[in-house]
């Protein structure tokens, strides 16, 4: 029951009462925990405020023994109060003590109460504390009652936020932000960036929270909706990326999102449970968070992360937010530091400052990733609690080459960057200038360096690094980054624009490797325990062979006249290449008989990424015109070794001898049967690893574009026969003591062959 005069109208009434009178911090909490107490009929309230050394401390309280107030603590994880701070939800429990995870604190004399209603108070999506209502009655509290209890969270989060309750505790509230910090995060676009962070997130303190005019503050939502929405057309219409290409997708299911109706329908009644417009909307975000955290599927994420987007946009609508977002940094460059973004924020956004981003989720294949991408940002993501520990204005560097970010920096390790940089500079003009040169060993052996490529905006690299062609095309990602299935038209569209840029240089297109942890969201799936050796790729293509056939006729029509090469991930059996062989030659006939012009010439080809193919070389390599290995995949199953997880990522060697073995065996068999051969996958764009790989017989390797300079370099640089000697001599095991790598050092010291990336 919520006093005698329901709804959380009463309550925030009491909070305006207790933030407009003029008190000191603590009592301004004292007050307020009492008067949340009153409005709620229980018999305790008390605040829990996350310290800087994450530990949550009780700020204030009534009801519980008032002694241990900057006494009590409990880490985050620890007990009611710190799994709802993990979990960043609201706990609603009719008996406190039943919970597995209720942790009894002797100091607070809480053994008398029954009923726990918890809600963590949030900046950013990251904990701050928790505010706790207790009754001595067993009882369920109301929905009614949980919602009013939120909104009181989000009034004490915007004063912690603020700095209000600073000085309260002798460790500082989790806020506290001064020292430098180093954090590991996974390299997402490659590139240096040293400048100053602009929070993607300003922390927008709502400091009208209660509103005076229900009517009045519809209206002005209304109002701001209809600017953010005409905004949103316009940034899509005349922005820096208006126009073609893969990220358009992403962009345009962005716009219909501005005119959901469930969205705007959930403020409005936020609205009338007494918040002022951007209340509402901070508060209908900050729910929306809560679920995003909550989210396992990369598509719902993605969509929630939208949503969280258009909100601050509808914020900047309603406070005046500047429009250019990084307008207070005249000359540096800027980081944006965010926990997520949805890719059309970043448009906001000048390109020319912007140098750099550090998003603590994201991957690889996130929308906001694949536009930063495009506008040539370095990116780090899975950085962990930055957001909270940054603020606008600091130093910060961006090192998305090894995947680091420093905060904050000391002046060594500033100083080290900015050399680092110049040396980059140097070294970029460098492989500029190879661009145009053969990739020719000394001893004049020529090896074919290709790109690994996948969207319209990996297409300029061909000519920009000057690779032989493409090795990879991974047709897969315009399919993940598409809200709908490309039908047959628009995959062919796109096709014919790769071979377009390709102006005649090979290109190896890959047939869908979609399935297991690559989900479509239109597409069907099962949930399955290890998706990375499940229904994915080849398998799936051949038991619903029509995503396939749709594939293989977008293929055939967008080579037509000029060359096709494709090639089949995940091949296990060699019957699987007999059944693709079916498949492409009933294309093919059906293409003739509608009388329309086929490719000059179709080669098809078989990955070699499961281990299965090891023994059965002479056989497939009897029935493909190519093969290509896939050696992340390849690696990841004979060393029973998840490419993805991080407690695995450097325990085995792919320079090991069994592996270049087996590596070597397949060198072997391709010029046996005189069957051309390449490699693709993330050992070829290592110089050092290429230079394994050249030795135990690869010529030609395909790699991401940043590499083609790096491997280049150390192509014209060796004595291949040399080199071949030493490798085969290691691998052989007639070389003891040493690791490849380091054999492989000393060469390269030895010789003057340069191997960094
Ligand atoms: C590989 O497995 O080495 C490969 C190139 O394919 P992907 O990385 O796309 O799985
Ligand atoms: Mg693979």
């Amino acid at each position: 029951m919520l006093g005698q005069v329901t709804g959380p109208r009463v309550l925030l009434k009491h909070l305006r009462e207790a933030m407009a009178e003029p008190l000191g911090p603590q009592e301004r909490l004292n007050r307020i925990v009492q008067q949340i107490a009153g409005a709620m009929a229980a018999d305790v309230c008390s605040v829990y405020v996350r310290r800087s050394d994450d530990a949550l401390e009780l700020f204030a309280t009534h009801g519980l023994n008032a002694d241990a107030v900057h006494i009590s603590q409990l880490k985050v994880g620890q007990g009611l109060v710190g799994t709802i701070a993990a979990a960043g939800r609201t706990l609603n429990l009719r008996e406190a003590q039943a919970h597995p995870a209720f942790a009894y604190l002797p100091e607070t004399g809480e053994d008398e109460y029954h009923s726990f209603l918890g809600v963590p108070m949030k900046r950013a999506g990251r904990p701050l504390g928790v505010l706790t209502v207790q009754t001595r009655e067993t009882k369920d509290f109301e929905q009614e009652e949980v919602e009013a209890v939120e909104t009181a969270a989000m009034v004490l989060s915007d004063l912690i936020a603020s700095g209000g309750l600073e000085g309260l505790s002798q460790k500082g509230t989790g806020l506290d932000q001064s020292r430098p910090i180093s954090v590991q995060g996974s390299r997402l676009s490659s590139g240096i960036a040293i400048g100053k962070v602009v929070l993607h997130e300003p922390r927008v303190v709502v400091t009208q929270i209660f509103n005076d005019d229900e009517e009045a503050e519809l209206d002005r939502l209304s109002v701001a909706l209809q600017n953010m929405r005409a905004s949103v057309d316009a940034m899509l219409e005349d922005g820096p990326l208006a126009g073609d290409g893969d990220h358009m997708e992403v962009l345009e299911s962005y716009r219909m999102f501005a005119h959901d109706r469930g969205w705007v329908q959930r403020m409005e009644a936020a609205i009338r449970d007494g918040l002022t417009a951007e209340a509402a909307v901070d508060k209908i975000s900050q729910e929306n968070r809560t679920r995003l955290m909550r989210a396992s599927d990369a598509y719902m994420r993605e969509r929630l992360n939208d949503f969280d987007d258009l909100a601050r946009r509808l914020m900047n609508q309603l406070m005046g937010a500047p429009s250019d977002l990084v307008q207070g940094e005249k000359d540096r460059k800027v980081v944006v530091v965010a926990r997520s973004m949805g890719a059309a924020e970043l448009l906001d956004y000048s390109s020319e400052k912007l140098s750099g981003l550090v998003l603590e989720e994201g991957t690889a294949t996130s929308h906001v990733v694949i536009v930063a991408r495009a506008l040539g940002i370095a990116v780090v993501g899975n950085v962990d609690g930055l957001v909270s520990r940054a603020e606008t204005g600091d130093d910060i560097i961006l090192d998305a080459e090894l995947g680091s970010v420093h905060l904050r920096p000391v002046e060594e390790v500033r100083d080290s960057y900015i050399e680092r940089l110049q040396f980059r500079a140097k070294r970029e003009a460098r492989f500029d200038a190879l661009r145009r040169k053969d990739s020719v060993t000394r001893d004049g052996v020529k090896i074919d360096l290709l790109l690994n490529a996948g969207l319209t905006m990996d297409l300029p690299q061909l000519e920009s690094t000057g690779a032989a062609g493409i090795g990879l095309f991974r047709t897969e990602l315009q399919f993940m980054i598409a809200s709908t299935l490309p039908r047959h038209e628009a995959q062919a569209h796109f096709y014919k624009s790769v071979l377009d840029a390709a102006n005649g240089k090979p290109v190896t297109f890959r047939t869908l490797d979609i399935g297991g942890d690559k989900v479509l969201p239109y597409l069907r799936t099962v949930k399955e325990d290890n998706p990375a050796m499940g229904w994915r790729a080849i398998r799936l293509s051949v038991d619903r062979p029509a995503l396939l056939r749709m594939q293989i006729r977008a293929l055939l029509k967008a080579a037509a006249g000029r060359e096709l090469r494709v090639k089949v991930p995940m091949v296990t059996m060699v019957t699987e290449i007999d059944q693709v062989r079916v498949l492409l030659d009933r294309e093919i006939a059906t293409r003739k008989r509608f009388g329309d012009t086929l490719p000059t010439k179709i080669l098809l080809g078989s990955m070699i990424e499961v281990p299965s193919l090891l023994w059965q070389l002479d056989e497939l390599m009897e029935k493909v015109d190519f093969v290509s290995v896939g050696s992340n995949d390849l690696f990841q199953f004979m060393a029973a070794s998840d490419r993805t997880n991080a407690y695995l990522a450097n325990r085995f060697n792919p320079l090991s001898r069994p592996f270049l073995r087996a590596l070597r065996e397949v060198a072997r068999a391709a010029e046996r049967n005189n069957t051309p051969l390449h490699l693709c996958g993330e050992l070829a764009g290592d110089p050092l690893s290429a230079l394994a790989l050249l030795g135990i017989g690869y010529r030609a390797i395909s790699m991401p574009p940043a590499s083609i300079g790096p491997v280049k370099e150390m192509v014209r640089s060796i004595e291949l026969s040399g080199v071949k000697t030493l490798v085969n001599d290691m691998v052989d095991d007639k070389i003891g003591g040493q690791t490849m790598f380091e054999v492989l050092t000393d060469y390269a010291d030895q010789h003057g062959v340069p191997l960094s990336i």
